[in-house]
């Protein structure tokens, strides 16, 4: 049962039959383009998220660099929200890498609108001005509370950013938990968008690994960038096997996931805690204490039980359910989280 670590979803382990798919997978240099399994990763990744082609590459943060690096050029400016995790989390690496200028907007804990987005937008043909290549959209908002956002809502968007010229690179990490949340095929959530990036590392428990898919021609050009970021590898039939056996497994799950997250943000609702659902939750749930003092307190009491979060804001937390937390685990786990706040007070 213990220790129950919610902290990410990240944390999962490949389990025995996961580890035996990579023991037996057939492998080639794939730099060379000769590992038949990493090919297949890829056409399945590719159809599921319904492009022409996709690349495997090392980690979300890759393939969201290498992304934006085949969008985009020195100097261009890339629309970003806020609380995305390409402004958060990845090391500012668009800039340090890519020298593209991120241009900031409000994303509301899922999309920015369109009134921001025009507003956003500089003066066109005049050089005083960064001139936006890019918008970037994230689904699920890790930000967001795991915030699922519609085909509806993002291809109001994709069509937007094309009567503008811009492309669009939708950053989904965790895009099947929004497809199982909202009962939609993924293709459906990046219809129309230029590019996608997918985690095999998250939910759907691999151990490393991200696809990204688009056009063949984009992911051509990508795949000189992976090369010069030093993703390109030999043997990755190895890890590529568990992905494609995460895709077999891992998606029709989700929903437990989904419903483990909703009894413990019902619980720690009832026990007193302030929760902050997302408008249409998924894996994730956030909620805060009173202050700072008694978030820290409450961290460490959990801790000691072995029950493991993570904390976003001096007073703010964040659970992630995922393979590895049963519905047992997370009811207790919200059982202690409750008795230690009450504890407390
Ligand atoms: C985790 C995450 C990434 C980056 O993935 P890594 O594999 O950790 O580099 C990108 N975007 C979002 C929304 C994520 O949650």
């Amino acid at each position: 049962m213990f220790p129950i670590d919610l902290k990410s979803d990240t944390v999962t382990k490949p389990s025995a039959e996961m580890r035996r798919a990579m023991c037996e997978a057939e492998v080639g240099d794939d730099v060379y383009g000769e590992d038949p399994t990493v090919e297949r990763l890829e056409k399945k990744g590719a159809e599921l998220l319904g492009k022409e082609a996709a690349l495997y590459v090392t980690s979300g943060t890759q393939g969201n660099l290498v992304s934006l690096l085949t969008h985009c050029v020195r100097g261009d400016g890339a629309i970003l929200g806020k609380d995305s995790h390409i402004l958060q989390y990845e090391g500012g690496g668009l800039s340090a890498l890519g020298g593209i200028i991120p241009m900031e907007v409000d994303d509301r804990k899922s999309l920015p609108s369109i009134s921001d987005l025009e507003r956003r937008l500089n003066p066109k043909g005049n050089v005083h001005f960064v001139q936006a290549k890019l918008l970037c959209l994230e689904n699920t908002h890790n930000r967001g509370g795991g915030h699922a956002s519609s085909p509806q809502e993002a291809a109001e968007r994709v069509e937007w950013a094309h009567s503008r010229g811009l492309a669009v690179h939708v950053d989904g990490a965790r895009i099947f938990n929004a497809a199982v949340a909202l009962g939609v095929k993924p293709s459906e959530l990046v219809k129309d968008a230029d590019s996608v990036q997918v985690c095999l590392s998250k939910a759907l428990g691999a151990p490393m690994g991200s696809l990204i898919c688009a056009s063949r021609d984009f992911v051509e050009r990508a795949r000189f960038w992976r090369k010069k970021v030093g993703g390109g590898l030999r043997q990755a039939g190895i890890v590529a096997a568990a992905g494609l056996y995460a895709f077999e497994r891992s998606i029709v799950r989700l929903a437990d996931d989904h419903e483990n997250a909703r009894l413990i943000g019902e619980a720690l609702r009832k026990g007193g805690l302030r929760v902050f659902g997302a408008d249409r939750p998924t894996n994730m749930v956030y909620f805060s204490t009173p202050d700072e003092a008694s978030a820290d307190r409450l961290l460490a009491a959990c801790r000691e039980k072995r029950v493991i979060f993570s904390k976003t804001a001096p007073d703010t937390f964040r659970l992630v359910t995922h393979l590895d937390v049963s519905r047992e685990q997370a009811l207790a786990a919200a059982e202690i989280i409750v008795g230690e706040y009450r504890t407390q007070q």
